[in-house]
């Protein structure tokens, strides 16, 4: 029976691609030594094409602050629990200033859908600044979904990559955990928009996210497949405590990391990040997901006083360390798997 599966993933590495029956197949019926098979290969993949570097993006997450209410998500607007914060723009200068010395070279800003106090033009202004001071950096942006000609601005700006999980690519799925307003569809469009305008995008699911089946995740990888984003992030739902979702369980571990080997060997050059919340949820999580095949990781740069409030899900890491102590204890993780931390860029390869 498990003979099946492991041919199924032979054909995934040589094809790339698999049809929905099959990936249900797969996704249904892993065992634990299906998923070391596929992990096996993902890794040897993953060596192939970025040896063993592990490339680092420090993320600054500048507001918690969110127009939307995603029903797993703890800064959703209606939690009334969450301490709201913003960083000025000189702050958000500074964590890549203080990540620049640590041997970052790529600066992700994330937050909540926060336009009204951060409109494009004021983001805009913050990528020049920070690639005036870091010229040999990247900078990538995860805000949430924007209209065209805000996207268009902030890329003319000089921002090099967006992040824009699809977050189920399954639209009965969309609308059970997002509420009427929010708009598959425009998720969707934004997403196109971001490949048109030349930013190195990133899609990407929650994996067990409340209601998800094997099939909603066979779409996702149809979708991913058909998309060919740059990056691919993905990783466990969790549940946080003020939310709708606070009673459904955790994502599987195991489940998280079979879809990581499937995504790198479906897309063997995809920049795939082990996730924090992969971090959260098993103490060497990302060390596992590094061997599944992720060649990426994303350690945390905002400033020590706002960390525990950006809490997405119970329990996120690296909220009480400094950003030099999250770094070092990545660099000691990733030697202890026999993979090095590298001061790079780390680009999308063609
Ligand atoms: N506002 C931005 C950034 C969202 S936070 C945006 O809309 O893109 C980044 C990602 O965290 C989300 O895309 C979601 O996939 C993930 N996330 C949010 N809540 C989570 C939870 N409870 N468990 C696991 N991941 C979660």
């Amino acid at each position: 029976m498990s003979d099946r599966i492991k041919r199924l993933i032979d054909r995934l590495e040589t094809k790339h691609t698999l049809t929905k029956p099959e990936w249900i197949e797969v996704l249904d019926g892993f065992d634990d030594s299906d998923r070391e098979y596929a992990a096996k290969k993902a890794r040897a993949v993953s060596l192939g094409v970025f040896g063993s570097n592990i490339y680092i993006r420090g993320i600054v997450e500048f507001s918690n602050v969110c127009r939307n209410d995603c029903y797993y998500c703890g800064i959703r607007r209606s939690n009334k629990a969450a301490q709201r914060y913003r960083l000025t723009d000189d702050e958000i200068l500074s964590c890549c200033d203080e990540g620049y010395g640590f041997g970052f070279r790529t600066f992700v800003l994330q937050s909540g859908e926060d336009y009204k106090e951060y409109p494009a033009e004021r983001i805009a202004g913050i990528v020049k600044r920070i690639k005036a001071a870091h010229p040999d950096c990247a900078v990538t942006l995860s805000l949430g979904e924007m209209e065209y000609d805000d996207l268009k601005l902030m890329r003319e700006a000089g921002a090099d990559r967006y992040l824009l999980r699809h977050e189920t690519a399954a639209k009965a799925l969309y609308q059970k955990l997002h509420p009427d307003k929010m708009s598959f569809e425009h998720r969707m469009k934004c997403l196109k928009w971001l490949k048109e305008l030349g930013y190195q995008t990133g899609a990407g699911m929650m994996i067990g996210a409340p209601y998800q089946t094997s099939e909603d995740l066979a779409e996702d990888m149809l979708f991913l497949r058909n998309l060919e984003p740059h990056m691919i992030g993905t990783g466990p739902f969790l549940p946080h405590k003020d939310t709708p979702f606070k009673d459904f369980p955790k994502g599987g571990y195991e489940l998280t990391l079979l879809v990581l080997s499937l995504c790198r060997l479906m897309l063997p050059r995809v920049l795939l990040p082990a996730t924090t919340a992969l971090g959260t949820i098993r103490e060497d999580g990302r060390e596992q997901g590094v061997l599944a095949g992720a060649n990426v990781i994303m350690p945390n740069l905002s400033p020590t006083a706002v960390r525990k409030k950006y809490m997405l899900y119970d329990g996120k890491i690296g909220t009480a360390s400094a950003a030099a102590d999250g770094l070092e204890d990545i660099k000691n993780r990733m030697r202890s798997i026999g993979y090095e931390v590298m001061i790079s860029r780390g680009d999308f390869k063609l």
